[in-house]
């Protein structure tokens, strides 16, 4: 990932301009490090082209081997000692005899039903299992200070045993918004009209803009959001209200913006992407646009990230990249626009061919059952656990 340009400091002028042989030193100090990042962008583009070129695969089988590798720890088995060990960590499901069954107490009650209406839509295909589900943003088993427990999280870094599964938010339960009081769900229904967006939005109406919404659930975000404020021209990144503002101090020190619905984001060329708690669900939503997505860093995964390649589907930046590099690689797709235009269609094509609802069911369905054959023991349904099976 080009990471060449962090020399000036945050919120420091690019360059000083009290001097006027001093500002032509900078200008021409710029162009050459601006000439350097982008020959480093077009390399990587070059390479991912030469490495993925030949990349195909379908919908679920994209993410095959997330599942083997968030299954390869327990390949010694799970016994029942460890599933009851795992107990304590999330909500216990049993499948069985084609019925799905959990604890009553959740926590997060949408979030429960958005995990139920997929294993409901699988339970046919799945043989007798149980599974402990957290429902919190954070995984919960971290390599360095727990024992290997088999607990199901929708997103983690590598410091985690965790196993992701598709998260509750792509059919409901997502995070309410005042725009979607009821919470950001239904992934299928935004597929749709992302798409229609982007059938309106066509690149040449886009503007060339950089673009960013949202709360500020990770620091990581000021960069840019800074950025906007001193360079409107290249990128509009605003911070709004969450539930947990309380001043300014929680919009860096400016008031809430106004939210913009998904729909929006389409109108902007280079849509922005950050971790927030842990994954943000933005990710998926803005490849519909058909915009380039820019994934601002890689250590916070959800099952299907993998699929995609950095400088193929999308543009990778660092979570420490500095304002100066933000800066250069968006005047580097605005001279570029036949590149930018080229990633934002094939990251676009991906999620389109390959998450779509069925898609996330089917991998839910080779993740339990690939999950299943791990198990020692025969599970048994308790009392305490409530059948919520859908027909
Ligand atoms: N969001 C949106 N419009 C806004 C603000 C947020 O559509 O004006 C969406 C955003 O894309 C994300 C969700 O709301 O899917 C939550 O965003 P936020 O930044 O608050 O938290 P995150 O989950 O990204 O940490």
């Amino acid at each position: 990932m080009p990471s060449s340009m962090g020399s000036v400091a945050e919120n420091e002028p690019m360059c000083s301009t009290s001097q006027s042989t001093m500002e032509s030193d900078c200008s021409a100090n710029l162009h050459q490090a601006y000439t350097e990042s982008s020959n480093e962008y077009i390399r990587a583009y070059l390479k991912a082209k030469n490495d993925y070129g030949n990349y195909s695969c379908s919908g679920y089988k994209c993410y095959l081997d997330v599942i083997k590798q968030d299954l390869k720890p327990f390949s010694q088995g799970i016994d029942k000692k460890m599933i009851e060990l795992t107990i304590p960590k999330g909500v216990k499901y049993i499948i069985m005899d084609g019925r799905v069954y959990r604890e009553k107490d959740c926590l997060f009650p949408s979030r429960c039903e958005g995990v139920d209406y997929f294993l409901n839509s699988i339970k046919e295909h799945i043989p007798n299992t149980q599974l402990v589900i957290n429902f919190h943003d954070w995984p919960q088993v971290n390599k360095h200070f727990n024992q290997l427990l088999p607990v199901f999280s929708f997103s983690k870094t590598d410091e985690f045993f965790d196993i992701m599964y598709p998260a509750w938010s792509f059919w409901k339960g997502g995070p309410a918004l005042s725009l979607y009081p009821k919470g950001i769900g239904r992934w299928d229904e935004f597929y749709e009209k992302l798409v229609q967006k982007s059938k309106i939005w066509t690149w040449n109406k886009k503007k060339n803009l950089g673009f960013f919404i949202g709360s500020r659930t990770s620091s990581e975000r000021d960069h840019l959001i800074l950025l906007s404020r001193g360079h409107p021209e290249l990128v509009e990144a605003k911070y709004t209200k969450n539930q947990a503002w309380k001043s300014i101090k929680d919009t860096l020190n400016e008031p809430p913006s106004k939210e913009v619905p998904l729909e929006e984001h389409c109108h902007y060329k280079y849509l922005f992407n950050f971790r927030g708690v842990a994954a943000s669900f933005r990710f998926k939503f803005l490849f519909l646009c058909k915009s380039v997505v820019v994934n601002v860093g890689n250590e916070w995964d959800e099952f299907f990230y993998r699929g995609l390649k950095p400088w193929y589907h999308y543009i990778p930046m660092n979570k420490d990249d500095s304002q100066e590099q933000y800066k250069s690689l968006l005047l580097f797709l605005i001279q570029e626009d036949e590149i930018a235009q080229e990633i934002a269609n094939r990251g676009f094509d991906f999620i389109f061919n390959n998450l779509k609802m069925q898609d996330v069911k089917d991998y839910w369905k080779e993740l339990l059952v690939q999950y299943t054959k791990l198990l020692k023991f025969k599970p048994k349904l308790d009392k305490d656990l409530v059948d919520v099976t859908t027909p």
